[in-house]
């Protein structure tokens, strides 16, 4: 008999913890695949990042999906070493008539992009950039280093012409300020493509280092090194042509009302929206001043310890201010579901737009005049269980999700938070660099 294998192709969801979780199906027959995806349990949605579905969800035992492929997102990812080629594809959780299903994260963002572009004929321009960790490496990192950048091909290179391969656009990828810390970015797309290179991106991360028997972790506190792992949300607004609502070049940051208030709506929910984009339990000790990571609930010009940098919009001679302008949410890590995170911060935005927010304190959108110390405004959660108390009495956050989602989100976290809450920071440390 001839061997009619031809490589797998994984069709994958990521869960509320946000871990990748799928099922591996043979090519041979992927016209089935394609048609039917694979089957999925609704309580897998209350699976634990520490490994097991938390009791009491409302789903118990009963009931089935279908996680169906979309075929925008897949990836072919080419043999490296000894590991085989395989395909990651991204799947949409429906019913088994095909219907949407309620508790679906992916569903969640592509209802809030609709709402955004339905009730202001706005659409979003979206990257998400990623810093991770390569444990097991021991000669000592010099960040921006030809000779770290080096040290660790072919692994660089193959994971950025994996990213190509794969279709996200991979932009700059070099050792960061922590110790063997590393930073990939990607080009930026619309939100609800830009969540899904996120997750792909992890994968395919772990999918090369894997391939070169090396540990990378996202965990956003990975040692007691002076920062952490931060994931980066860039958000530009965009009117239906494409041009940008982002930028005006009267206003004096040159930030539009609009980006204001959609900046403006953010922070108003400032402390609830951690508890969905930064919501392990070590998430919030990398929010602390010093770490450049987003210090406090506020927005900043060019600022890299506020929940929300206004980055700079280029005036370099051939290139387009107006296209560069973006606003770049800060608080977010990888221990976080892209779709959520994409879609809380959509919601939010729009929010601050139906109700013309405005950042109270204008220094703060506009380069600073002196070089005095600009106030800092509020402190973000201190922990997983101050965010996760925030989000619980945020009715207006609270009401954005099918109410079995967001008790299901509740659900899992709550029990994270408590399942670990004797732990030492150092476990945790390890811990979660194994989890993510
Ligand atoms: N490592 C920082 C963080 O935790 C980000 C540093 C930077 O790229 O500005 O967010
Ligand atoms: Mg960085």
């Amino acid at each position: 008999m001839s061997d009619s294998f031809t490589g797998l192709t994984h069709i994958a969801t990521c869960d509320l913890g946000g871990v990748c979780r799928g099922r591996a199906v043979p090519n041979s027959d992927s016209e089935r695949w394609d048609r039917e995806g694979t089957g999925w349990v609704p309580a897998s949605i209350a699976m634990s990042p520490l490994g097991h579905i938390v009791e009491g969800n409302s789903f118990a035992a009963i009931g089935d999906l279908r996680l169906i492929p979309d075929p925008t997102t897949r990836c072919e990812l080419p043999s490296i070493r000894n590991k085989p080629a395989v395909s990651l594809v991204l799947g949409d959780l429906v019913t088994t008539g095909g219907g949407e299903w309620h508790c679906s994260s992916r569903t969640f963002l592509r209802r809030a992009v609709s709402e955004l572009a339905d009730s202001t004929g706005l659409t979003l321009l979206a990257a998400f950039e990623h810093e991770f960790t390569l444990v097991d490496e021991e000669a000592p990192s010099s960040p921006l280093s030809l000779q770290s950048l080096r040290h660790v091909e072919p692994f660089g290179s193959d994971l950025v012409r994996c990213l190509a391969l794969a279709g996200l656009q991979p932009e700059a990828w070099h050792p960061e300020y922590g110790s063997h810390q590393w930073e990939i970015t990607v080009a930026p797309t619309d939100a609800a493509a830009a969540a899904d290179r996120a997750i792909l991106l992890r994968e395919i991360v772990r999918f090369v280092a894997d391939a070169h028997e090396r540990h990378v972790t996202f965990a956003p506190v990975p040692d007691d090194g002076p920062v952490g792992n931060g994931v980066h949300v860039h958000l530009s607004l965009r009117n239906a042509d494409g041009s940008s609502a982002t930028f005006d070049p009267a206003a004096p940051g040159r930030l539009s009302a609009l980006a204001e208030s959609f900046a403006a709506g953010i922070l108003e929910h400032a402390s609830a929206i951690t508890a969905i984009t930064a919501p392990s339990p070590l998430s919030a000790l990398r929010l602390r001043p010093g770490r450049w990571s987003a210090a406090s609930a506020d927005v900043g010009y060019q600022d890299r310890e506020s929940m929300l940098r206004i980055c700079p919009a280029l005036d370099l001679p051939g290139s387009s201010p107006i296209d560069h302008l973006n606003i770049e949410y800060r608080a977010a890590d990888a221990t976080a579901n892209p779709w959520l995170v994409m879609g809380v911060l959509i919601k939010a935005g729009l929010e601050g737009i139906r109700r013309e927010l405005r950042i109270n304190d204008p220094t703060r959108v506009a380069p600073p005049t002196d070089s005095s110390e600009r106030s800092r405004s509020l402190a973000l959660p201190a922990s997983l269980r101050e965010s996760l108390v925030a989000l619980e009495s945020d009715d207006i956050v609270l009401g954005w999700f099918p109410p079995e989602l967001i008790a299901t989100y509740l659900l899992v976290k709550q029990n994270e938070e408590l399942e670990t809450a004797g732990t030492s920071i150092e476990d945790l440390r390890l811990l979660y660099s194994r989890l993510y």
